[in-house]
């Protein structure tokens, strides 16, 4: 059988023992003779199931107890607009808004609804190549309330991985396409936030991990109650129906990352990206326009200048089974995402694939 290598950048892959254990259990989970599908958020094995969720996450994730684990409903879009109304009452009041591609431009366009925002570009240029420039840079507000900006850029493959330097300022940053992937120090942050479907597992909520005290802020008067997070913390995150079954996949994809452990995982994904950008780098072919500093891990994003040659790219491909790698329609080219269920067998045979391609074309 051939193997295939999933590089989706969202809904992704899911590790093959998470995927096997839920076959498993489809039918009848935890000995009640029904699927978790049918079994009411209210049931007790489904609440061990949250609170051993909750526990898990703290302990990889290394989350002080001043803060607070929410599984909130909607996507990760829905955060856009729950951050805003949940720490700003009035529209006229600032926050900082970091701009470093498509997803943060998103978060901007959203937020402009509920507070005054300032723009912060951080995108800059050095000769043909883009950056992203670094916080000490970054030209904060005094009045803002709050400085928002995204770890990951999924679509251009942008990352900031700096350990934030602001004081006495809340920071909230969204990781949807980062979270769980490397280590990160929460206690420099009041919000992260990520939608559930790239490192968490299957879509259908969105991740936040807020600081105890941010809870109490006054709230925008229209804020629905199922994105209050006051109120769902005060729920322990059932205030609503949730969806059920990507907390189930959740709790098992955790459950993996734990096996594992995140600082094996991230080990695992600096050398996954390192094979691949090297081979980009190499190959003359293939073109990637971001300085090494600002390199995602988890998006690599690559051109081939011919766009005849970079269809035949994307076909041969997916042919022999490294699936997915077309790139966002807004920016184009090809895009490897290397989330943590990509296995480095996986990058390795789409690098040998790279290298073979390049061979035949290089005077086409
Ligand atoms: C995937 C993603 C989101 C969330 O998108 P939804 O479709 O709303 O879940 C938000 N921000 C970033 C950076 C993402 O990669």
């Amino acid at each position: 059988m051939k193997r295939i290598f999933n590089f989706s950048a969202g809904p992704s892959s899911i590790p093959s023992t998470v995927i096997k254990k839920i076959k498993k259990e489809l039918f009848n989970w935890k000995d009640l003779h029904v699927s978790v599908m049918e079994v009411s958020h209210r049931n007790e094995n489904f609440f061990t199931m949250l609170e051993n969720m909750k526990k898990n996450l703290r302990e990889i994730m290394n989350i002080p107890k001043n803060y607070k684990i929410l599984f909130c409903t909607g996507s990760g879009r829905s955060q856009f607009s729950a951050v805003p109304m949940n720490l700003i009452s009035n529209t006229s009041t600032q926050a900082d808004y970091v701009y470093s591609g498509i997803w943060s431009k998103y978060a901007i366009q959203e937020a402009k609804k509920y507070c005054k925002v300032n723009i912060i570009n951080i995108v800059k240029k050095k000769g043909n190549k883009i950056f992203l420039s670094p916080m000490k840079d970054w030209n904060i507000t005094k009045k803002s309330v709050y400085i928002h900006y995204c770890a990951n850029e999924t679509i251009e493959g942008l990352s900031i991985e700096e350990v934030p330097i602001f004081k006495n300022k809340i920071l909230v940053a969204d990781f949807s396409s980062s979270i769980l992937s490397h280590p990160i120090n929460i206690k420099k942050f009041g919000i992260i936030y990520a939608a559930s479907q790239k490192n968490i597992g299957i879509s259908g909520f969105s991740l936040v991990i807020i600081r105890e005290d941010l809870l109490k802020l006054k709230k925008n008067s229209f804020l629905p109650s199922f994105l209050n997070y006051q109120i769902i913390q005060k729920k322990k995150s059932l205030f609503n129906t949730p969806s059920t079954f990507s907390w189930y996949v959740a709790n098992l994809v955790i459950e993996w990352i734990k096996s594992i452990g995140i600082t094996n995982i991230y080990k695992m994904n600096q050398e996954k990206s390192k094979i691949l950008y090297s081979i980009i780098d190499k190959y003359k072919i293939y073109q990637n326009h971001i300085l090494p500093i600002s390199r995602s891990k988890m998006n690599v994003v690559f051109f081939i200048k011919n766009k005849y040659l970079q269809e035949i790219f994307l076909k041969m491909s997916m042919k022999i089974g490294l699936l997915f790698l077309k790139g966002h329609a807004k920016v184009g080219g090809i895009r490897a995402s290397l989330y943590n269920a990509m296995s480095i067998e996986g990058v390795e045979k789409l690098v040998s694939f790279m290298k073979n391609f390049s061979k035949t074309y290089k005077n086409f």
